[in-house]
């Protein structure tokens, strides 16, 4: 049984709770896709850096607290979908601009592929938002026995698919509030300002500043 309550790996809480790929350059992977066509979901989604989740879904505009406090900066649209990695044999999540998804879109259309039939593998070329560029081809199988065979899910684990709806679902104005509000509340913990209690304050540096780090 896979668990929805409890979240393994930095980069998963980091991100809000589920395992979120991040392609890299020179290292293709190989994926079913899960949810594509008309299963496809978009969601508009604020980064902050400082900010635990660091990932945020707008609410919209008129009632999103970080829309508020930063007019200027839109939330990017991000669409989200799940994928399953047959070399973890895992259910995992992408979330990618709607460009990439074209792009990806356009090579299985050109290739005569459905994502979600059969295995594909999938490139990523250039580092940044503007030089990032995706191809994708249908996974050719190794003869050779150098790497893996590849399969497709067990009908066992497709049935047990990780639940999509906490990836897309907004997150509430309190919500968000509260992830700003408790950054601001850490970090005065940590420095000269909102000190209420100086003995404590001070136990709390001794445990936690690390000793080898520079800032
Ligand atoms: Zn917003």
């Amino acid at each position: 049984m896979m668990s929805n309550t409890v979240v393994h790996g930095l980069k998963a809480i980091l991100s809000g709770g589920a395992d979120f790929i991040t392609f890299e350059e020179n290292k293709p992977m190989t994926l079913l896709f899960i949810d594509w066509h008309d299963n496809l979901v978009g969601v508009r989604e604020h980064y902050e850096k400082s900010l635990i989740p660091s990932y945020i879904r707008c609410p919209g505009h008129k009632i999103c607290p970080l829309c508020k406090k930063n007019p200027g900066k839109y939330p990017a649209m991000r669409i989200k979908f799940r994928v399953y990695d047959p070399l973890e044999n895992k259910i995992k999540f992408i979330s990618l601009a709607k460009t990439h998804i074209k792009k990806l879109n356009d090579d299985f259309t050109l290739q005569g592929v459905d994502p979600t039939k059969v295995l594909v593998t999938i490139f990523r070329k250039g580092k940044g938002i503007a030089e990032t560029s995706y191809k994708a081809c249908r996974y050719i199988v190794d003869h050779t026995g150098a790497e893996p065979k590849l399969a497709v899910p067990s009908r066992e684990l497709m049935k047990n698919l990780p639940d999509i709806l906490p990836q897309i679902t907004p997150h509430s104005p309190d919500e968000i509030a509260g992830f700003m509000q408790a950054t601001i509340t850490g970090n005065a913990g940590l420095g000269d300002k909102g000190n209420q209690n100086p003995q404590k304050h001070g136990l709390f540096q001794k445990l936690y500043t690390p000793r080898t780090c520079n800032g």
